[in-house]
């Protein structure tokens, strides 16, 4: 597929490129805002966009992608089956409907709720019926990837987690690795709470960055796609602007010593699994 040339990309294990960075559009609502907001992103050079059925935004999503004259084959569109519904494949047939497209480029099991096994039968019936070109998962463990792998007859092409210099989840990446997995920052910037730390404020002071860009960048360079959210124009173009500049091995490592989470193969701490 196309993806944007203008911007770096990733070719998942089914042959498709994921852009290295999109927006994520987690609490931002429907209607007005939500289509502001994409429309702005892709304006300013974006070709990936992450929402969800959970999100309840996916019809101005699809709105804001149609009304941008961006060709729909340019664009890297993800949504994510919730996993309180039954069947993966009829829930992406209803999200095409709110979208207005008719195919996803990527649809995740948004959480392993249930186990990680029982919805992917669904999701290998969605790429079947030609809904979505890859499917992949969301939240899931370096132990859950595995007992999925085990099973399934198309293997997923992304796991989607929360990583950060503070979430840097270093055996869960080089599982996914090698599991021919592209891992997929979500709240890069800790829904915002990183920006105001003194250490990623050193560094940005020291490459002549913004918080926000030395984050991108940080994932970006540890090899990621990743989905920094903004309903702000400013905000929007800043968060794109991380193609110009490298972080070296001192800025790299500063922010690396930042990880919280011992560098673990978990994708959520125990008290974050919100399922069970
Ligand atoms: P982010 O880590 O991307 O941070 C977003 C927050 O930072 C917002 O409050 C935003 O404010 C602010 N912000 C963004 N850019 C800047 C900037 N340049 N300067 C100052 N402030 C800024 O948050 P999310 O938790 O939303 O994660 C990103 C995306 O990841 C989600 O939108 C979603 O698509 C995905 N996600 C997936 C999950 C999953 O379970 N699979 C879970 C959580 C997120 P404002 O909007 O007001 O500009």
């Amino acid at each position: 597929m196309t993806a944007n040339s203008s911007q770096p990309t990733r070719t998942l294990s089914n042959g498709t490129a994921i852009p290295v960075l999109g927006l994520g559009v987690w609490q931002v609502d429907d209607g007005q805002e939500c289509e502001r907001a994409v429309a702005w992103a892709l304006e300013t050079g974006y070709r990936l966009i992450d929402t969800a059925q959970a999100y309840g935004n996916e019809a101005s999503v699809g709105k804001a992608i149609r009304e941008s004259g961006v060709p729909r084959e340019e664009i890297f569109l993800t949504t994510k089956f919730y996993p309180g519904g039954k069947d993966a494949r009829v829930e992406a047939e209803k999200s095409l409907q709110r979208l207005g497209t008719d195919y996803l480029d990527l649809y995740l099991i948004h959480w392993p709720q249930g186990g990680p096994t029982w919805a992917w039968p669904g999701m290998e019936a969605a790429v079947e019926a030609g809904l979505t070109k890859g499917i992949g998962v969301s939240n899931f463990s370096a132990a859950e990837i595995a007992e999925l792998g085990k099973v399934a007859r198309i293997q997923p092409v992304v796991n989607q987690v929360l990583f950060s210099p503070f979430d840097y989840r270093r055996a869960l990446l080089e599982a996914s690795e090698a599991a021919n997995i592209v891992l997929q920052a979500y709240s890069p910037l800790g829904t915002g709470r990183h920006l105001g730390d003194p250490a990623v404020a050193r560094v940005a002071e020291s490459v002549g960055r913004t918080p926000a860009q030395v984050l991108i960048r940080w994932a970006i360079q540890k090899g990621l796609s990743v989905i920094p959210k903004s309903t702000h124009q400013n905000r929007i173009k800043e968060n794109f602007d991380v193609f110009g500049f490298e972080l070296d091995d001192a800025a790299v490592a500063a922010l690396d010593a930042l990880d919280t989470t011992n560098q673990t193969a978990e994708a959520l701490s125990r008290s974050g699994k919100w399922w069970s």
